[in-house]
């Protein structure tokens, strides 16, 4: 028999659910261990690092490891910097810690929420950045051997908020540390509309660090103070055809469409707030009133009611646009990891 405990610390919506039980990893050789433990007493097991993009459906029936293995390290080349991160150093401390080593490149994906970990499971965006344009290699440790790997970026198959970690090696690999490599040669990636109004010719680093942090303290909700994930859906991407019927009947929604390869990237939050849903609330979740992507806990959300309003808000998008959204956090129920996707239809 286990005690059971309370996860509401451990993940940034701060919905109340029990584990049977957790541990801190602090070195690669415990976390190891820890995952060992778990499969040879039958338990599921769950690697955590900040829980910001997850949602606990219900009680999780097995061990959490919070990983927690720290350390950086710089090596400097002739034209780059080669700096390697252990996977449970916090995202944005790190991307400090680079600031204030005069390392740049890294600043339009500040204050992400989370581990560095985490980064490559879902390669992190925002403002024009994801971390595919940062990543060198991942290194992970395979459950099966205890090798550690070393996978270059080129073979983790990174796209929009998926890698190969979401994928095969999902279950049987533990990333524990993400090697990246910054031009000394620093050049601004100004793209994002927002951040078009600097002159490359002009602005610093710390100018666009400061901007991207002003901005993203102005706009999301704090998962400190209001429960959240950051945005619940990922952009649709649906064809070029589809779009154009879209933007007849909807002219004003046209600024939303983004070009993407295979088709036209739609904005989620955009769709759902065409749709009326800011505000819209079951139980203690709610659509966020300024940001319609965004799914808050109001302060007794359970997981069952933020997967009901999420699956209400998909079906309204689904019979207004005729776009499927799919949830961009990881649902975690009893036995782990499920795909949110059975819970929206
Ligand atoms: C307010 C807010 C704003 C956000 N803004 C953005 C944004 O702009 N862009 C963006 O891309 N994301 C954003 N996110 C989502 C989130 O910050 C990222 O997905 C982040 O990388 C999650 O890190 P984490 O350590 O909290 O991961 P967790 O939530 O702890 O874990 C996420 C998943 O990864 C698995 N996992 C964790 N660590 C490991 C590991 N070492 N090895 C293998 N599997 C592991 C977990 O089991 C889980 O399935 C935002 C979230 C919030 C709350």
């Amino acid at each position: 028999m286990y005690p059971f405990f309370e996860l509401k610390d451990f993940n940034s919506f701060a919905i109340s659910a029990k584990a049977k039980t957790i541990s801190t990893a602090e070195s690669i050789k415990f976390l190891y261990q820890q995952c060992l433990y778990a499969k040879n007493n039958q338990l599921p097991s769950l690697i955590l690092g900040e829980g910001s993009n997850v949602l606990f459906t219900e009680d999780f029936d097995g061990m959490v490891i919070l990983n927690r293995i720290k350390g950086i390290h710089i090596s400097n080349q002739f034209k780059y910097w080669h700096v390697y991160a252990a996977s449970g150093e916090n995202w944005h401390h790190f991307i400090e810690f680079l600031m204030n080593n005069k390392i740049y490149g890294a600043e339009n994906l500040a204050l992400i929420p989370g581990c560095v970990g985490s980064a490559p499971i879902q390669n992190i965006g925002a403002y024009g950045l994801e971390l595919k344009d940062l990543c060198e290699y991942v290194n992970v440790l395979e459950l099966s051997t205890g090798y550690i790997l070393k996978i270059q970026a080129k073979s983790c198959r990174f796209s929009y908020r998926d890698s190969i970690f979401k994928h095969e090696y999902q279950r049987t690999h533990v990333i524990i540390g993400v090697g990246f490599k910054f031009a000394k040669q620093w050049s601004p990636r100004l793209t994002y509309d927002e951040l078009a109004l600097f002159n490359p010719k002009t602005v610093t680093p710390q100018q666009i660090f400061d901007f991207v942090c002003n901005i993203r303290r102005k706009k999301l909700p704090d998962p400190i103070i209001t429960g959240n994930a950051g945005s619940f859906f990922k952009n649709p991407v649906i064809s070029k055809n589809k779009a154009e019927k879209i933007k007849k009947i909807y002219p004003k929604y046209f600024p939303q469409y983004h070009q993407v390869n295979s088709g036209v990237k739609l904005a989620a939050g955009a769709l759902i707030d065409q749709c009326g849903l800011k505000g819209f609330k079951i139980g203690d979740a709610a659509v966020h009133m300024h940001q319609a992507s965004i799914i808050i806990n109001q302060n007794r959300a359970t997981g069952s009611d933020v997967v009901k309003l999420a699956k209400h808000v998909s079906q309204t998008v689904a019979k207004y646009f005729n776009v499927v959204l799919e949830p961009e956090v990881r649902f975690i129920d009893r036995y782990g990891e499920m795909n949110p996707m059975d819970c929206m239809l």
